[in-house]
Order: structure tokens, then C-alpha cells, then sequence
């Protein structure tokens, strides 16, 4: 739509030009900036000018640029040993109308947004990603991304700070992972979305999101029982209702999609 009260439009060229004006907010995709009217935005300052490079390969991991685009990373080749990265395209297709977003929306729009069913949190959270933040008085600081997300829709971002990227270890983009979904309309956002990861080490590690306010993170040494991640994910906080799903309706499904994820992750063992 139309922001009819923008009167600025920056395009950043180095860090110094991101400090923000009074009424200007940051622009990455613009896919949800520009689905509703934003009375307090006056002026833009687009990161995508920015211009950084999408996606870097390290023995390290994953470095996810904040303005990577969905696609770009669905695009990325299937790296050697990397047996999580069918995990990526698993969590893009929990995005609601994924395949007209993909192309613009961005990963750290995504996060940035903190919606409860934002996919690249789901994603960042499972993953054990962290985010680099820039804060506006030229220092960076780091947070794991599951625990940027506060509610949903805030985040513990301070005025003017901008996410830069996130990282993936290499540790957990060899793990093993699974993924179920469930929205109350066919096609509709989803109302829980439940993960996990087995680690090369034996331990686990399982996600709730869309359900909960924020992500919800379950860690295990080793692979627990069903009784018992089974009694964790009913005793979870956070489950709200909304029209996407009532809370003990997210609950309910929460406690037998999260079974289904254990059972995949135990190669099909019950
Ligand atoms: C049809 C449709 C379906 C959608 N489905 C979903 C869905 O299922 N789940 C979901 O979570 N969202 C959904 N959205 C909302 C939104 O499109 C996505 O969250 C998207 O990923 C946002 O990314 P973007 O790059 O377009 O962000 P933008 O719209 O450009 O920005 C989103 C917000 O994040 C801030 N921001 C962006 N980048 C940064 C940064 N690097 N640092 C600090 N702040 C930043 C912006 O200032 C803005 O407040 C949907 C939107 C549409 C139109």
C-alpha cells in the first residue's frame, strides 16, 4: 500500500548514516512495512542500499546478512555435511504466502518484526544463532536470536540499534532436525510451529514457536522421553490466543506435533 506520510527516503552509504532522524525507520524488504499504514514513519533509510554481501560460508558456520533475502537463502548450494539445510527451505514454508514474500522479505525483517509465527526465528532459534547487533553510538553487541524475541511482535532491540546478521555454528548445521506445522485454514499463518535438533554429541534440542509469545527452548543431554517432552511442552509459558488459534488449543497440538518432531528425530523410534 501507499505510506502517504513519508516525505524522506535515505539511501544509506556507510554505518554513520543509519544513526535515524526523528519519524525515520529502517527499510529492508518492505513487505510488512508496507502492509498497513504507518502514521509515525515520516521518512525511510533503506538498509538494502547497504549493499552487504548476502551469505558467507566459514569452518564457522553460517553468516546470514540482515538484508539476505529469503530466496538468496534458499539459494544457497547444499554445503557439504551440512545436513540442516533442508532445515531452511522447512522454515521458509512456514511463512504464510511464502512464495510472493520470498523474493523481498528478508531474514532480519523477519526477526526484526518478532511476530510469534516469523519463520526466520524459528529458523535462528533451532539453530542457536546469534545475532550482531549495531548499536547507534558505533558499538556492536551479541545476543542469541531467541532471546532477542520478547513477545509478539517486540523484541529487545533499543531504539536506532540494527541487526547486521546472524551466524549459525557449524556445530548445529550438522545436526539432524524436523520441523511440524499446523495453521487453523489450509493456507493460513501458521498457529504453532514445533522443531527440534539432535546434536552429533546425542543431545536435543526442541523449539516452540508460533504458539508461544516467544520462542520457547527445550534442551535435553540426550533425547528424552515421550512422557516427559511430552509434560515440558504442556508446562511451557507463554501460549496466547489470537484469531490464528486459542491457547489451549496451541497447547493441546503443541504437545502431539512436538511428539512427531522426537519420533523423526529418533529415526522413526517411538
Ligand atoms: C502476505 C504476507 C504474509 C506474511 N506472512 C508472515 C508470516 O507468516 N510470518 C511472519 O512473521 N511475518 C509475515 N509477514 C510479515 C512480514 O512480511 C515478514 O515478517 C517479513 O519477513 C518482514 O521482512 P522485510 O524484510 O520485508 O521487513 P520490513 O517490512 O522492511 O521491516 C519489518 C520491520 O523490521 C524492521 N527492520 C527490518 N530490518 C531491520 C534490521 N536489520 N535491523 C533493525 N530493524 C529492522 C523495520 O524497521 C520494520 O519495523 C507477512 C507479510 C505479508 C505481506
Amino acid at each position: 500500500m501507499d505510506l502517504n506520510t513519508i516525505t524522506r527516503f535515505r539511501r544509506p552509504r556507510s554505518r554513520g548514516d543509519l544513526v535515524l532522524a526523528p519519524g525515520e525507520t529502517l527499510l529492508a524488504g518492505g513487505t510488512w512495512l508496507f502492509s498497513e499504514p504507518q502514521p509515525e514513519t515520516s521518512g525511510l533509510v533503506d538498509l538494502t542500499a547497504l549493499g552487504w554481501t548476502p551469505l558467507k560460508v566459514s569452518d564457522a558456520g553460517l553468516r546470514i546478512a540482515a538484508t539476505c533475502t529469503i530466496a538468496e537463502l534458499l539459494a544457497l548450494p547444499q554445503q557439504p555435511g551440512w545436513t540442516a539445510q533442508p532445515f531452511f527451505r522447512a522454515c521458509a514454508d512456514a511463512l504464510l504466502m511464502s512464495f510472493k514474500i520470498w523474493g523481498l522479505a528478508t531474514v532480519g525483517g523477519n526477526i526484526c518484526r518478532s511476530f510469534a509465527a516469523g519463520s526466520m526465528t524459528t529458523l535462528a532459534a533451532t539453530l542457536d544463532a546469534e545475532a550482531e547487533i549495531w548499536c547507534p553510538d558505533g558499538t556492536d553487541r551479541r545476543e542469541p536470536v531467541a532471546g532477542l524475541i520478547t513477545g509478539n511482535g517486540t523484541n529487545t532491540l533499543a531504539p536506532g540499534e540494527v541487526l547486521r546478521a546472524i551466524e549459525i555454528p557449524h556445530r548445529t548445521l550438522v545436526a539432524t532436525t524436523a520441523l511440524r506445522k499446523i495453521a487453523l485454514a489450509k493456507l493460513g499463518r501458521s498457529g504453532a510451529v514445533l522443531t527440534g535438533r539432535l546434536d552429533p554429541d546425542g543431545s536435543a534440542l526442541f523449539v516452540i514457536t508460533a504458539a508461544t509469545l516467544r520462542p520457547v527452548l527445550l534442551r535435553y543431554p540426550e533425547l528424552p522421553d515421550a512422557a516427559t517432552l511430552r509434560a515440558d511442552v504442556a508446562d511451557a509459558p507463554d501460549y496466547y490466543t489470537d484469531p490464528l488459534g486459542a491457547a489451549d488449543w496451541r497447547r493441546q497440538v503443541s504437545q502431539v506435533l512436538m511428539d512427531e518432531v522426537r519420533v523423526e528425530l529418533a529415526g522413526g523410534a517411538r
